[in-house]
C-alpha cells in the first residue's frame, strides 16, 4: 500500500521537516531514511552513508531510527555523531561515501527537527534526485535486506577535525598574520552544533574567544535563526568585552551572522559580501548567488569588475551554478558562504575565517569595512493569490511595473539597475500565497515597490472578477 505523507510534514526537494512528536516521529524517519537508502542502492551494491546530527534533544533518537532504516535496506552507516552540516558533508567526500543524512532543522525553532539528504557529491539532493527518492515513499517499496545483507555501523570521531583542517588550509588565509593580530571574537552558537567547531577554529587562528551558548545541548535560549533581531545578547557581549567582532551561527552552523565592534548586528547580507571581497582581492572570478540576495554583493562584484550570476533560490541551485561557471565564491544572503576551495556547500567556519582574514588585511574595524558599502533595505511581504495562477501574476507584474530587466528562472525577478532596486516574486512551497521580496536604497522605496506590485495584482483581480 502506498505510504501517505502526514499532512503536518514539510517535504522539500532535499529533505523532510516536522514538529517533534507531531508530524515527525521515528516511524516517519524510518520511511524516509529507507527510501533514501533505496535510492542510493540504485547505483551502489553496498552504499556507504554518513550520518550526523545537530544538537537538538530529539537528534539521537532520530539518528538511531535513520540508522536502523539504512541498515535494513543494505546500507553501511558511518556515524559522525554531533557535527555541523558542513562537517558532515565534508565527510562524504572524505570517506568516498555515497551520500549523507543530516538530522537537523537548521535555523528552525527548537520544536522542529528534520532530515536533510545529500548525494555522493557532498551536496544536497536536487529536484530530480529528490523526486526519485520520493518514488520509494509512494508505490515502490524500498527493497529490504535479509539477515545476511544488513548494513553495518561504524563511528567517525574525527569528522569535525578533518573539516577544521580543510578550513585552516584555505589558500587565502595568512595564519601567521592572524596569530599576530590576535583578534578578540565574541561567539554565540545558540547551543547548536557550531559549538564543536567554531571556537576551535578561532583559537587555531590565534583569536581570543569569548563565548555564550557554547554547550551543544539543543536547548536554544533564543530563536535560533541568526538574524539581527535575535542577537541582542551577542551585541551586549561584544560591547562588554570590547571584542573586535561578534559571530553567531544557526544550529547546524552553515550560516554565519556578524556583529561589529560597536556591538551592532550588521545583518546577514554582509557575511557573503565581506567574504567575497576577501576572495576577490586574491583571485578575481565569477560570483554566484540566488535571486533574492542583496545588491550589496553585486556592488562588491562590480568593484572588482567580475560577473555576478544569480541562480534560483535553494543552496543546491547556487552550488550547481558555481560549478558550471567556475565561480571563485558564492552563497546566499542569509549568511551562507560557499567556497569551492573547501567544498560546494554553505559553511559558517569558512565564512568566519575569510572575514577575519579580510579584517587583518585591511587593518580596519568591521564597522568601517561595512560602512564602505552602499546601504539597502529589503522588505518582505506575502500576497494571497485567490485569483489566477502565479504565471498570470508574473505576466501582470511584468507588463504593469515596466522594469527594464526581467528574470523568469524562479518566479519573476524585476530589476531597475539604474535605481538600484529589484523585486522578486515566487510562490510559497507551503501556502497558497506569493512571497514577495523587494530591495531598494531606502526602506520607503522598497515598501513603495511592494505596494506597487500589490496594487497591480489587485487591479488585475478586480478586472478578472468583474469580467465573470
Ligand atoms: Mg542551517
Amino acid at each position: 500500500m502506498a505510504y501517505e505523507i502526514p499532512a503536518d510534514l514539510m517535504v522539500s526537494v532535499s529533505g523532510v521537516r516536522g514538529r517533534v512528536g507531531a508530524g515527525l516521529t521515528p516511524e516517519v524517519v524510518v520511511r524516509f531514511a529507507a527510501a533514501f537508502g533505496a535510492l542510493l542502492r540504485e547505483e551502489a551494491e553496498r552504499p556507504l552513508v554518513v550520518l550526523a546530527r545537530d544538537s537538538r534533544t530529539s537528534g539521537p533518537m532520530f539518528a538511531r531510527a535513520a540508522t536502523a532504516a539504512l541498515q535494513s535496506v543494505g546500507c553501511d552507516v558511518i556515524d559522525a555523531g554531533l557535527a555541523p552540516t558542513p562537517s558532515a558533508l565534508f565527510a562524504v567526500r572524505n570517506h568516498a561515501a555515497d551520500g549523507a543524512i543530516v538530522v537537523t532543522a537548521s535555523h528552525n525553532p527548537v520544536e522542529w527537527n528534520a532530515l536533510k539528504f545529500a548525494s555522493r557529491s557532498g551536496m544536497f539532493l536536487d529536484a530530480e534526485e529528490g523526486a526519485r527518492m520520493r518514488a520509494y515513499l509512494g508505490d515502490r517499496n524500498p527493497p529490504r535486506a535479509g539477515w545476511d545483507g544488513l548494513g553495518g555501523v561504524r563511528g567517525d570521531e574525527t569528522a569535525v577535525e578533518r573539516h577544521l583542517d580543510a578550513v585552516l588550509a584555505v589558500p587565502y588565509l595568512d595564519r601567521d598574520a592572524l596569530q599576530l593580530r590576535r583578534f578578540r571574537v565574541a561567539v554565540d552558537c545558540v547551543r547548536g552544533a557550531g559549538a564543536v567547531l567554531l571556537p576551535r577554529l578561532l583559537r587555531e587562528l590565534g583569536c581570543d574567544v569569548i563565548g555564550i551558548n557554547l554547550e551543544p545541548d539543543g536547548r536554544f535560549p533564543r530563536p535560533p535563526e541568526p538574524v539581527a533581531a535575535n542577537l541582542h545578547d551577542l551585541e551586549r557581549l561584544v560591547r562588554e568585552t570590547e571584542s573586535d567582532i561578534g559571530m553567531a551561527t544557526d544550529p547546524d552552523a552553515d550560516r554565519l551572522s556578524l556583529v561589529d565592534e560597536r556591538g551592532r548586528a550588521i545583518g546577514e547580507d554582509f557575511t557573503l559580501a565581506l567574504a567575497a571581497r576577501l576572495v576577490l582581492r586574491h583571485k578575481p572570478g565569477a560570483v554566484v548567488t540566488n535571486l533574492s540576495t542583496s545588491r550589496v554583493l553585486e556592488d562588491v562584484a562590480a568593484e572588482f569588475d567580475v560577473p555576478l550570476q544569480r541562480a534560483p533560490v535553494g543552496e543546491i541551485n547556487v552550488a550547481r551554478r558555481m560549478q558550471e561557471v567556475g565561480a571563485v565564491i558564492g552563497g546566499e544572503g542569509n549568511g551562507g558562504v560557499i567556497l569551492p576551495d573547501v567544498h560546494y556547500t554553505r559553511d559558517a567556519a569558512v565564512a568566519a575565517a575569510l572575514v577575519l582574514q579580510l579584517m587583518a588585511e585591511q587593518g580596519q574595524p568591521l564597522s568601517e569595512l561595512v560602512g564602505r558599502h552602499e546601504t539597502y533595505t529589503i522588505v518582505k511581504a506575502k500576497l494571497p493569490r485567490d485569483v489566477g495562477s502565479p504565471e498570470r501574476a508574473y505576466a501582470v507584474l511584468e507588463s504593469r511595473l515596466g522594469a527594464p530587466a526581467a528574470d523568469r528562472q524562479d518566479g519573476l525577478r524585476l530589476e531597475w539597475a539604474a535605481e538600484r532596486r529589484w523585486l522578486h516574486v515566487r510562490p510559497s512551497g507551503t501556502e497558497p500565497i506569493l512571497r514577495i521580496i523587494a530591495e531598494a536604497p531606502t526602506e520607503r522605496a522598497a515598501r513603495a515597490l511592494v505596494e506597487e506590485a500589490r496594487r497591480a495584482l489587485s487591479a488585475d483581480d478586480a478586472a478578472a472578477s468583474g469580467g465573470r
